[in-house]
């Protein structure tokens, strides 16, 4: 399918010498040479959407990821609609009914279906500050609420006894970066209820989840998951490889063998809650610092990152890549790499922005570099240099 619709890998395939004939399972993907971010950035869109899809008929978006490079991705609307009825299904296991009401943090609102009293959602903006979003729950009043950990984690550390008062989750779901242990006990012990971690890419959706046992099981009718040594080559089940995504339900913008930058582990075990799916035993990467800025508070990572997605969502070639640096308490450094459409107006745009969000008094320099050096796949997009102790 992909090679036939999507010039991009039957070019590549083309040139690798495939015989496509000889792919015919899941495991046969071993013989198709891998793609990494840039590739595809590099492409979008006419080399790597299909033939058989419009663009303008699709679910548009752009991620930062957490390696402060931009990627422009779509979805068909029935992938939308799969990954969507995911999403349910997931929070389903952990105990959502259809008549719970779920409050999501993103940066921007989700178009989910509606269907009358059921399914009741709502979305608060991930950039406002911390007050706002925590005035707005208060209304909301969330049976289960989805977001960035690190998000949800500040929000946890301002709740006063009276914001617990009319803030009752029943269950807190977090996804889309990774958090800790510790984290996310002080979450669940704050709100009082337990609280599930989930490992997603804005790009290719729901990887894995906590199951009611703790147990992070892969979700391979979405994406089928390897763990690759550094030449490509399978590890061992428990041992460490670095991840690649192939999504099983995207034909309008398929990933297929998609390094995705983090490192895992695949477990030898199986759970004791019956699911039938793979379970990952342990994964690293997008660890993003958070900062504690010189009033002692804390602001999470994610929020940063969302205000340079916001921005790319609009100036897609503004920036080929970005890295942010707290130096000092009091001094963020933005290490810059202009994109072919870069423009001063629309980098003050992003500034401005990224001042509202820090909400008190800090300097923000802009350097701009040719290229940001990294010496491993852990990219961090977000780095503080304070102290390195962080909360938590
Ligand atoms: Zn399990």
């Amino acid at each position: 399918m992909a090679y036939a619709n999507v010039p991009y890998y039957r070019h590549k395939y083309d040139q690798y010498g495939v015989d496509m004939k000889s792919i015919k399972t899941l495991a046969d993907l071993q013989k198709l040479p891998v793609i990494t971010k840039d590739e595809i950035r590099e492409q979008f869109p006419e080399g790597i959407i299909s033939k058989q899809y419009d663009i303008n008929q699709c679910h548009y978006s752009a991620t930062t990821g957490s390696t402060g490079r931009s990627l422009p991705f779509i979805f068909s609307k029935a992938t939308f609609a799969f990954y969507i009825a995911t999403g349910v299904r997931l929070y389903t296991m952990i105990g959502y009914r259809p008549w719970h009401k779920l409050v999501y943090i993103k940066y921007t609102p989700l178009e989910y279906p509606r269907f009358g009293p059921f399914f009741r959602t709502e979305h608060i903006p991930s950039t406002i500050p911390v007050d706002e979003q925590i005035a707005m729950l208060r209304k909301m009043k969330p049976d289960l609420l989805i977001g960035y950990a690190s998000l949800i984690y500040e929000i946890a550390l301002r709740m006063t006894p009276e914001d617990l008062k009319s803030i009752r989750p029943k269950f807190i779901g977090l996804n889309s970066e990774l958090s800790n242990k510790d984290q996310r006990e002080l979450i669940s012990q704050i709100f009082n209820c337990p609280v599930y971690d989930e490992y997603s890419t804005e790009e290719t959706w729901m990887v894995a989840s906590q199951c009611k046992k703790g147990k992070y099981h892969v979700f391979i009718d979405n994406v089928w998951v390897e763990y690759l040594d550094k030449s490509g080559n399978p590890v061992k089940p428990g041992e460490e490889g670095e991840i690649y995504l192939t999504t099983t339900r995207s034909p309008a913008m398929p990933f297929i063998r998609y390094r995705i930058g983090d490192l895992g582990r695949e477990s030898t075990q199986t759970c004791s809650c019956g699911l039938p799916y793979p379970i990952i035993e342990e994964f690293n990467g997008r660890a993003d610092d958070s900062f504690i800025l010189p009033s002692g508070k804390y602001l999470s990572s994610l929020k940063i990152l969302n205000t340079f997605t916001k921005n790319i969502k609009k100036h897609l070639h503004l920036m080929e890549e970005f890295k942010v640096i707290q130096e000092e308490p009091g001094l963020i450094v933005i290490k810059f790499v202009k994109g072919k459409e870069y423009q001063e107006k629309h980098l003050t745009e992003l500034v401005d922005a990224l001042k509202k969000v820090f909400g008190e008094p800090v300097t923000i320099r802009v350097d701009f570099v040719d290229e940001i050096k990294t010496n491993s796949i852990k990219r961090k997009a977000i780095e503080s240099r304070v102290g390195k102790k962080q909360v938590g």
